[in-house]
């Protein structure tokens, strides 16, 4: 069986910088155009198994080409499982479990969740995340120097007749369109349910801030939540809105955040385990 983990060029790069990273994808993707006949791979589901106490998500992919089961890791997609045309769940688990050590020795920590990169490489084919789930970009050459972004089911239909340079600035204006739709909706969906009056929602891209709340009754939302789980969404809009009932983090505070959002301690620590993944996605941005 060929074990793609026996190449060191594909680990974890942990300490993203921008010569490392645009190194790696030069070759990723001389990798793919040379061998794209036999890396033609489907995405057919997900996963999530407990290793050693870790819970480790990864994506189940179908090669109509590769005989036995293998595994991936790269640092923008984390674990891959490659499975062929006929295999059972059963094998899947048991290949993980076989080799839990290697896959908790090269995931990066804080990768068990899975994030994409807004990198000037980003293309056809790669993968995002919106509100916790996994979308695809797929581009269109366009004729025109502009470019029209659109979600059609899981995908990201990107038409643009600019070249692939300007991919990260496409990709935020469409997070930030989205965060301006998603925010509005939910924040007048909760304001109704808490009894509640805001002013305005602004966007930003903040490096230290998923919102904030001013005496005025502004809320100033992070496109980047869109990264995170629909849950976790919804934990910082009410806590946001919360604010307009206690400019403060007082006990009376978070009782409020508490009848709205049970769940709201789950939300927090999820965005404190993986804000450094949220942010190194937008770093190339
Ligand atoms: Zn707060």
């Amino acid at each position: 069986m060929y074990w793609i983990q026996s190449l060191p060029h594909l680990l974890p790069v942990i300490n993203y910088n921008y010569v490392r990273l645009r190194a790696k994808y030069l070759f990723l993707n001389t990798m793919r155009a040379s061998t794209k006949s036999n890396r033609r791979l489907t995405l057919i589901g997900e996963g999530e198994i407990d290793l050693q106490g870790r819970s480790v998500g990864y994506s189940l992919k179908q090669s109509q080409r590769t005989r036995g089961i293998r595994l991936e890791i790269r640092s923008e997609t984390g674990l891959t499982v490659v499975v062929p045309r006929k295999y059972s769940r059963q094998q899947v688990l048991d290949m993980l479990r076989q080799k839990e050590g290697w896959i908790l020795k090269h995931l990066s920590p804080g990768k068990a969740v899975q994030m994409p990169l807004f990198t000037h490489e980003a293309g056809h084919g790669d993968r995002l995340i919106f509100m916790g789930r996994p979308i695809e970009i797929v581009i269109n050459p366009g004729k025109s120097a502009s470019s029209t972004a659109i979600l059609h089911g899981n995908k990201l239909l990107i038409s643009t007749g600019a070249r692939n340079a300007a991919m990260p600035k496409i990709l935020e204006n469409w997070y930030r369109q989205q965060a301006a739709s998603v925010f509005k909706q939910k924040a007048d969906n909760f304001r109704e349910i808490m009894g509640l009056r805001y002013n305005a929602i602004f966007i930003r891209g903040q490096k230290t801030r998923w919102g904030s709340c001013s005496p005025a009754g502004n809320l100033t939302l992070n496109w980047k939540l869109l990264l995170a789980p629909e849950d976790v969404v919804d934990y910082v809009v009410i806590h946001e809105l919360a604010h307009l009932k206690h400019m403060n983090h007082s006990k009376k505070f978070w009782d409020t955040v508490e009848h709205y959002c049970p769940n709201w301690k789950k939300h927090r620590r999820w965005l404190t385990l993986h804000q450094d993944e949220l942010r190194t996605m937008a770093a190339f941005v």
